[in-house]
């Protein structure tokens, strides 16, 4: 008989946290209330799948979730990557960020031991929760050798996704969670099985270590409609480094607004055109000049992990070229 993986199992808030005062509370219910002990307590059956050790890092809802939250996790979950008695991590977190997250420890750890992160649409306290299967699921996945040298995962309603395509695209259902080129992969009871893998470049392969980064430089995002006003962009621009611009279609632009784009620029603000359609690709020099306005192109992430790769790309260089680079390799 083989032995089994050892997995650490980091409470850190969320819905599969959560508690309703009953069971037809599938989206009204308190967040971010049960321990994560208490939470394996409802899974004894997980204890065949991997041998378990469980802790409490953090208690609060995924959208509180700031540059300094995403440090604190990836330099929490790197520590214990680094014990030789960690086969791997699973990180039960909020739906609403999870993204984001899994894509800062997609991009920074520098382990090739599994990393799920998982979370829930309804608490374990709800009919037809969805916390104890997606737990089950996320250990089965960690502690997988299978599973290992792809990056970090999200695991959810059955299916295995890359932390760098997947989103949450629906806010209450079950089936909350869709990577624009599919999952990698299903679990089914206790099995996970790929038939994909990630082909951009991930943990090992970056130039960054969660071991290094301290304070990380700040970047917006800017969600565009018609009657936006240059006003609003010049108050966002004031203040930060890095600017994605979440066009309409193909990261179109208003006529209106570019000036207050190219004056960002010329304030050395770095200006990302990207889409706020949650998928597809921004052209570099297709709806808009890039090149002559010095702005750069998202190439096909969605706003919110384009805030998370530049912040960590202008944690390195400030040049447009490299910049743009990122973009295209990650
Ligand atoms: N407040 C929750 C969060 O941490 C809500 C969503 C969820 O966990 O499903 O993101």
């Amino acid at each position: 008989m083989t032995e089994k993986a050892n997995i650490v199992v980091i409470g850190t808030g969320g819905t599969i946290a959560g508690q309703g005062k009953a069971a037809n509370n599938t989206s009204a219910y308190v967040c971010s209330v049960l321990h994560i002990d208490d939470i394996l307590g409802t899974i004894p059956h997980a204890s065949a799948l991997a041998s378990l050790r469980a802790q409490q890092l953090l208690q609060t809802g995924s959208e509180n979730f700031s540059n300094e939250h995403l440090l604190e996790i990836g330099k929490s979950v790197s520590r214990m990557l680094a014990r030789d008695d960690v086969d791997g991590a699973v990180i039960a977190h909020g739906t609403d960020t999870i993204e984001e997250t899994a894509y800062f420890l997609h991009l920074t750890l520098k382990s090739t031991k599994p990393v799920v992160v998982v979370g829930s649409m309804r608490p374990p306290s709800a009919m037809s929760s969805d916390a104890a299967v997606n737990l089950y699921d996320a250990i089965a996945v960690a502690a997988h050798p299978s599973s290992r040298g792809i990056g970090t995962l999200v695991v959810a309603n059955n299916e295995i996704h890359s932390a760098r395509d997947v989103m949450k695209g629906n806010s209450f259902k079950i089936e909350a969670f869709r990577s624009p080129y599919g999952p990698l992969g299903y679990v089914i009871e206790g099995q996970p099985r790929y038939y994909r893998h990630p082909s951009r470049a991930h943990t090992l392969a970056t130039s960054w270590s969660i071991e290094t980064l301290a304070l990380l430089p700040r970047v917006d995002i800017v969600y565009a409609y018609g009657a936006l006003e240059p006003e609003a962009v010049s108050a966002v621009v004031a203040r930060t480094q890095g600017l994605i611009y979440a066009g309409t279609g193909n990261g179109n632009v208003a006529a209106h607004l570019i000036q207050a784009l190219r004056d960002a620029v010329g304030r050395g603000v770095h200006v990302v055109r990207a889409s706020r359609t949650g998928s597809g690709i921004v052209l570099r020099n297709g709806a808009q000049p890039d090149d002559a306005y010095g702005w750069l192109t998202v190439e096909d992430q969605i706003p919110s992990k384009a805030r998370i790769l530049l912040t960590l790309a202008l944690t390195q260089t400030d040049d447009l070229q490299t910049l743009q680079t990122v973009f295209e390799r990650y």
